[in-house]
C-alpha cells in the first residue's frame, strides 16, 4: 500500500505520522506521481505546528521529485514515465504515490537529478521571485541576507552574486560561515552579533538596499535599522516567530522605507509564470551557475527527526526525505 505522512493534531514533530493510503486513478487535470525525493522546508514545520493552520487531518509537504505513472483525462502536455518536480498545495508531498494537478508540475531536464529537483523548486522559486520581483536587484546592490548557508539562502546567496550584487550573509555558526562564503557571501555577520551596527560598518554608514529577513520576531527591528534611506525590507519568514504588530512611523523616521510581505505562490499563480520562474532556476542550475547542496537525506519515515534538526538549526542547505 502507499504510504503517507499525516497529522491528526498540531503540535512537535512527534504529531506526524506514518499511515497507509489508498491512490486511485487520476481524475480529469491531474497526474499520478511515483515520488522519488521529497524536499523538506521550513514551511512544513509551520503547518506542523498550526502557525499556517490547516483543516485537520492533513498531509504535509509542499515539494517534491517524481515519475509520471497515469494520467487524467485531458492532461496534453505530460505523459506516463516523464520525469517532473513540482511546489503544490494543499501540504501532500510527505508521500511515495500520490495524485496531483498537471498544471503544477514541471519537466525536469536531464541535466537535472531527481533530488535536486526535488529540493529545488520551492527553495529556489523563493530565491527567484525574492531577488527578481520583491525587490529586483541591481548589480552594484549591497543587500543583507539571513540564513545564508540555510536551504533558501544558500540559492539566494549565489545568484545574488550572479546578478552582480555584494552579499552580506547572516549565519549563527563558524561552519555556517564557510559553507555562506562558498554560496558567494561576501561577508559574514554573526547571527549573536549587533546585525545592524555590522551592516553599517561594512557599507561606510549607508546601509543595504534590501534586507531578506526569514528569521521573523527577532531580526525585524535590525533589519530595518541596517537598510538605507528608501530601502526595501522584504521579511518572508518566521524562524523565530512571526513579526510583531509595529507602527509606520518606524519606516518614515528610518527613511522612508518600504516594507514588503510576500508568499511564493502568489508569484507562481499562473502557468506563465510558474513556467517563467522554473526556466530562470533551472537554466543558472544547469549552467553550474546554482548548485543545489543537498546536505541530509533522511527515509521518508524519518520526518519527524528531519523536522526537529531543521528546527534546532542543525541543517545546512537543501535537505530530502527518500520513500
Ligand atoms: P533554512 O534551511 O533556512 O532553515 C532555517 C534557518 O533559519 C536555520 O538553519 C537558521 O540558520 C535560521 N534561524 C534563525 N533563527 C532561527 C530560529 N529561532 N529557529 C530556527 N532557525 C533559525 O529553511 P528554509 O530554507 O526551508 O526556509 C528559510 C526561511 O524562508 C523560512 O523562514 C521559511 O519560512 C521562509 N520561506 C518563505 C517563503 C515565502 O514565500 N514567504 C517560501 C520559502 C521559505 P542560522 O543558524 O544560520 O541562523
Amino acid at each position: 500500500m502507499p504510504t503517507a505522512i499525516r497529522f491528526a493534531r498540531h503540535g512537535g514533530p512527534e504529531v506526524l505520522e506514518a499511515v497507509e493510503v489508498t491512490v486511485g486513478e487520476p481524475a480529469a487535470g491531474e497526474v499520478r506521481l511515483r515520488h522519488t525525493a521529497v524536499g523538506l522546508n521550513f514551511i512544513d514545520t509551520y503547518h506542523r505546528e498550526g502557525l499556517y493552520p490547516l483543516p485537520l487531518p492533513s498531509g504535509i509537504g509542499v515539494e517534491a521529485a517524481g515519475v509520471v505513472e497515469a494520467v487524467g483525462p485531458g492532461v496534453e502536455d505530460l505523459a506516463v514515465g516523464d520525469r517532473v518536480a513540482y511546489t503544490s498545495r494543499p501540504p501532500a508531498s510527505y508521500c511515495d504515490v500520490r495524485l496531483a494537478p498537471a498544471a503544477h508540475m514541471v519537466p525536469l531536464p536531464a541535466g537535472i537529478d531527481d533530488e535536486t529537483g526535488a529540493a529545488m523548486m520551492l527553495k529556489g522559486l523563493t530565491a527567484w521571485y525574492l531577488l527578481r520581483r520583491s525587490y529586483p536587484v541591481r548589480a552594484g546592490d549591497t543587500v543583507l541576507l539571513y540564513a545564508a548557508a540555510g536551504g533558501v539562502g544558500q540559492i539566494a546567496a549565489q545568484w545574488a552574486k550572479h546578478l552582480g550584487a555584494r552579499v552580506i550573509g547572516v549565519v549563527s555558526t563558524d561552519e555556517k560561515a564557510a559553507v555562506a562564503r562558498a554560496c558567494g557571501c561576501d561577508e559574514i555577520v554573526m547571527a549573536d552579533e549587533d546585525i545592524a551596527a555590522r551592516v553599517r560598518a561594512l557599507t561606510d554608514g549607508e546601509g543595504v538596499a534590501a534586507v531578506y529577513d526569514s528569521v521573523g520576531r527577532d531580526t525585524f527591528t535590525a533589519s530595518l535599522d541596517a537598510l538605507r534611506p528608501h530601502g526595501v525590507m522584504v521579511s518572508f519568514g518566521n524562524a523565530s516567530g512571526p513579526v510583531e504588530p509595529f507602527s509606520l512611523l518606524e519606516l518614515a523616521s528610518r527613511g522612508s522605507l518600504h516594507v514588503t510581505r510576500p508568499v511564493l505562490f502568489d508569484f507562481i499563480g499562473t502557468r506563465e509564470a510558474l513556467l517563467a520562474g522554473s526556466g530562470e532556476l533551472m537554466a543558472l542550475v544547469e549552467a553550474g551557475v546554482i548548485r543545489i547542496n543537498v546536505s541530509q537525506r533522511y527515509p521518508l519515515g524519518a520526518a519527524a527527526e528531519a523536522h526537529r534538526d531543521l528546527e534546532a538549526r542543525r541543517t545546512t542547505g537543501q535537505t530530502v526525505l527518500i520513500p
